[in-house]
């Protein structure tokens, strides 16, 4: 790179940023030092947002070679803060590439923290389609999702679990990125996204990270063929920031479990935490806590986390979660409902063949459990219960999915939504969850936190 572009001083002075989008657009390498230069530029106010969406939308035509998205990362990553976990045991944290229903952390972090790790955990909030954990855990009454760094690492070495929402002192050049991303059409794009979840899961701390990769119309990919190099991208970013990284490939062509809607998450979370609970939830739950454990070398059988499941103790350190946040745990029993109750029937008899994530996670959004723009507010008692998975047999006339509605606000819609995204067929086969399994990198040093 020669020296107009960068003079190591991470100012914009000794470069044009023109000559930047030029060579994105052109499909040349940026090298670390360019992409410095251009970044730190942007955040300190001296490149606007229109050349930064060019590039962006340069990136996406073009794409980005490892060494640009590891590079980009680490930047993302240094913009802010980087939480030091290191005293705390066998840390770790999951990322979901978003999903419709998919309460997995809220059984997930219980589990790991009672089978001895420590999930000290920033999460998201819904957007689209999609819902968000600390959305779902902000149904329980009393909850609170905002800590400072000092009651977030104290609940962490107490409790074992603690999630908060995304910290904006945390890569806060990807909140900026991820803004523009957001209004310019740019966000489909594998080095940017894998980028940007990365760069938080860095910032984050933990030594170990499971990635759930969605696949499917409710996911950023539909296939496993464009999933799969997701996953390795993020893998490969963590390896290289010294991190045990594990992946699975899970389906999200069907909504995960049978609730999606914030309350009727957590009430679906609290039955799988007493052993009950759809069976598609409860398997990825212990397929992603036994990848992780493995990771850092605790005891990751089956049968162990089963027990601990079954027995009460994911369930009892759930409890302890929640109440260290403020939440009342006697709520828990069942977290009240929109009073609104609108049934979907079955218009024959066959097997459900169809039950579209991306439609129903719509419905559920439009019924006021999601937003629409970031900010807004959401209606913790609405959204959508299915009552059979693809591959059941149904008859005409039975239900098929509940709509719960609050004075029929967006009720119209989202009844059309769920019209659509359901089919039957004269016969289905039940839909695979997990369709891939074992994806994963060590760092080239041990783990030796205690
Ligand atoms: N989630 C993120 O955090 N970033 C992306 O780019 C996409 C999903």
């Amino acid at each position: 790179m020669p020296d107009a572009y960068y003079d190591g001083s991470m100012t914009a002075t000794s470069f044009r940023a023109v000559d930047v989008i030029l060579r994105k657009r052109q499909g040349l390498e940026h090298d670390a030092e360019e992409l410095d230069a251009f970044l730190h530029a942007y955040l300190a106010g001296d490149v606007p947002d229109y050349q930064v969406s060019a590039w962006l939308m340069a990136v996406c035509w073009r794409g980005m070679t490892d060494r640009e998205t590891s590079s980009l990362t680490r930047i993302m990553t240094r913009s802010g803060e980087v939480l030091d976990l290191g005293d705390l045991p066998h840390t770790v944290d999951k990322h979901s590439t978003g999903g419709v229903g998919d309460k997995t952390s809220l059984v997930l972090a219980p589990l790991l923290a009672a089978a001895g790790a420590t999930v000290a955990k920033m999460s998201g909030r819904g957007l689209g389609h999609t819902g968000g954990t600390v959305d779902k855990l902000e149904s329980i009454p009393g909850f609170s999702a905002d800590l400072d760094e000092r009651a977030f690492l104290r609940q962490a070495r107490e409790v074992g679990i603690v999630v908060t929402g995304q910290s904006k002192a945390l890569a806060p050049a990807d909140g900026r990125l991820y803004a523009l991303r957001d209004a310019t059409g740019t966000v489909e794009s594998l080095p940017l996204i894998a980028s940007s979840i990365m760069s938080k899961k860095l910032a984050g701390g933990a030594g170990s990270i499971v990635l759930d990769v969605k696949v499917g119309s409710g996911a950023f990919f539909e296939t496993v063929e464009e999933a799969r190099p997701l996953a390795e991208a993020m893998i490969a970013i963590g390896r290289h920031a010294g991190r045990n990284m594990r992946a699975v490939l899970s389906s999200m062509a069907q909504p995960l479990g049978l609730a999606v809607g914030n309350a009727l998450e957590v009430n679906e979370a609290v039955a799988c935490l007493r052993g009950r609970g759809p069976t598609d939830l409860r398997e990825l739950c212990l397929t992603l806590a036994g990848e992780v454990l493995a990771a850092t070398g605790l005891p990751a059988s089956r049968q162990r986390l089963e027990s601990i499941l079954d027995d009460g103790r994911a369930y009892e350190r759930f409890e302890r979660w929640i109440a260290a946040q403020g939440g009342d745990v006697s709520a828990l029993d069942g977290l009240e409902l929109a009073p609104g109750q609108e049934l979907l029937r079955a218009e024959r008899s066959g097997a459900l063949a169809a039950l579209d994530a991306l439609a129903l996670g719509n419905a559920a959004s439009v019924l006021g459990a999601g937003r629409s723009r970031q900010g807004e507010r959401v209606d913790a008692g609405v959204g959508v219960m299915l009552h059979a998975k693809v591959g059941d047999p149904v008859r005409a006339g039975e239900p098929i999915v509940t709509l719960y509605h609050r004075n029929g606000r967006g009720l119209e819609a989202a009844r059309a939504l769920a019209e659509g995204a359901v089919r039957i067929d004269d016969a289905a086969q039940a839909a695979p969850l997990l369709l891939e399994t074992g994806l994963r990198a060590e760092p080239p040093f041990a783990d030796t936190r205690p």
